[in-house]
């Protein structure tokens, strides 16, 4: 099929590897296009064989139990994005000569079909804050009454949007960096990479592979790459990136901007990018209470935002507006309670050190409740980080002995209560004793620097029985 637009998809032979939540749908579209479709999957479970019945009535063939070999005469293969780049079914794509595609870029390879204007796409990426920028670009951009959505792991699918009736002036997208390894040819407007810190790295197999998929979005932009100034490594992908003739360097930063940045000066979010005379003006966009929360890591989100929005020519004022209007999504420094003087937080989404280590920068006396899986990663640096800040920690789920081990090298002081369990009810009683660690002032802070899958099905569970334990405190407060 080569790298040249696929004009008719009528009676061709596509490979959909993986069912799912990205697979079915790819499935479905692709078959409603006149593609022949066979989707093969390596799990034969029963939920499968429900999904593989549906699409088969439908008209697609299912392959389960083998996802490994490529069928007979595949033209293309469409692949769920989280398949790891080293499985076989990719060699023998590669030695027959067949591209791949992840999700997104068949997304991007089917926009604008049917003659109809394609929305373009301001780009996110990061490993921590993609979808909390998204969605306050999505608030900026219809603040400026653009017609508009935040695609991606969030809300709507991007297969959805594109192939949809609704129109569309621009899009918002949350990029992974599973999609932008499969998206070749994508090309953004505009595009932000947050930050870059070890993540996983199994996956991509190196930091270097990792980075580089990462800067994949930068790839092509036409009007701004907008980087970090506080993450030198967002600006050298920027520097690597092939972009389009006249497209600029963005930087953003807590700092006051210097021309071509975003930056804060005195409590205001402002804009010396954007603006007639970089060297001699600067544009007011908002005030950091309008930002909530007002943490320092979310400050970085909403001017990556507001970058992005500027970028494609959003008035100053819809940037205030779609901040002011913007409300961040459960579990992401989440405020549950007050309970005798302390406040009480749920960020169970920093399910990586990465991410705890922005929200425990974020308050001043802190008795932190952390552990649960470690995906391999270390705490030494993020202890070492934020041991000033400590009142105390209390330890629950299966990689604690990691955090405790970090503590006692880097924080002895700070007083440990090690709970050894992992069972769900082990948060009400970490709770108890974050309770009894607490000083009028602090802020109990449930950051765990871990993933959640050792004690609850996913990181809204965890947040919701922290939220239980916290009312069942206040109840007998
Ligand atoms: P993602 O979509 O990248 O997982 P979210 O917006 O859902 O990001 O935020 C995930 C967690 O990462 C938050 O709960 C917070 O702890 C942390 N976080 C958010 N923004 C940042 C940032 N800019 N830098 C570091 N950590 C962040």
């Amino acid at each position: 099929m080569g790298s040249q637009e696929v004009t008719s998809w009528q009676g061709k032979n596509v490979t959909v590897a993986g069912l799912g939540v990205s697979g079915i749908p790819a499935a479905r579209v692709l078959h409603g296009l006149g593609a022949v479709v066979t989707v093969v999957n390596d799990g034969d479970d029963e939920r499968s064989r429900t999904q593989a019945e549906e699409l088969t009535a439908e008209g697609i063939t299912v392959r389960l139990g083998d996802g490994a070999t490529l069928p007979e005469g595949t033209e293309l293969v469409v692949t769920t994005p989280g398949w790891q780049p080293d499985k076989p079914l990719f060699a023998a794509a590669a030695a027959a000569g067949v591209e791949v595609w992840g999700d997104v870029e068949l997304a991007w390879r089917l926009r604008g079909r049917d003659g109809r204007e394609a929305a373009p796409w301001l780009a996110v990426t990061g490993t921590n804050g993609k979808t909390t920028t998204v969605r306050m670009l999505a608030s900026i951009l219809e603040a400026a009454g653009l017609r508009t959505a935040a695609v991606g792991n969030i809300g709507v699918s991007l297969l959805d949007v594109v192939t949809g009736d609704e129109p569309y002036d621009v899009l918002a997208v949350e990029l992974s960096s599973y999609q932008l390894h499969w998206a070749p040819s994508l090309r953004a407007h505009s595009a932000a990479v947050l930050n870059l810190a070890p993540d996983h790295l199994d996956w991509h197999g190196s930091m270097e592979a990792y980075a580089a998929d990462k800067g994949r979005v930068y790839e092509g932009n036409q009007i701004a790459c907008v980087y970090n100034l506080a993450d030198k490594a967002t600006e050298d992908l920027v520097r690597e990136a092939d972009v389009e003739e006249g497209c600029r360097a963005i930087g953003f930063t807590l700092n006051a901007p210097a021309p071509s940045q975003l930056g804060v000066v005195d409590g205001i979010l402002v804009d010396r990018a954007f603006v007639p005379d970089r060297q001699k003006q600067a544009q007011e966009l908002a005030e950091i209470s309008d930002v909530q929360p007002p943490a320092p890591h979310n400050i970085a989100n909403a001017l990556a935002a507001a970058a992005l929005a500027r970028a494609y020519g959003v008035p100053a004022t819809a940037v205030r507006d779609g901040l002011r209007a913007f409300r961040p999504d459960a579990h992401r420094i989440e405020h549950v309670a007050d309970v005798a003087e302390v406040a009480y937080v749920d960020d169970s989404k920093a399910t990586n050190t990465h991410a705890a280590e922005a929200s425990l920068a974020a308050y001043e006396s802190i008795v932190w409740i952390a552990g649960g899986l470690a995906k391999g990663a270390t705490f030494d640096e993020l202890v070492t980080k934020s041991a000033k800040r400590l009142r105390g920690v209390v330890l629950i789920g299966a990689d604690r002995a990691l955090i405790r081990e970090a503590l006692a090298r880097h924080a002895p002081e700070v007083p440990v209560v090690d709970l050894d369990r992992t069972d769900t009810g082990a948060m009400s009683e970490a709770v108890r004793q974050a309770a009894r660690l607490a000083e009028p002032g602090d802020t109990v802070l449930m950051a765990p620097a871990c993933a959640s899958m050792d004690m609850f099905t996913n990181y809204n569970k965890r947040g919701d029985a922290f939220a239980d334990a916290v009312r069942e405190l206040g109840a007998s407060a």
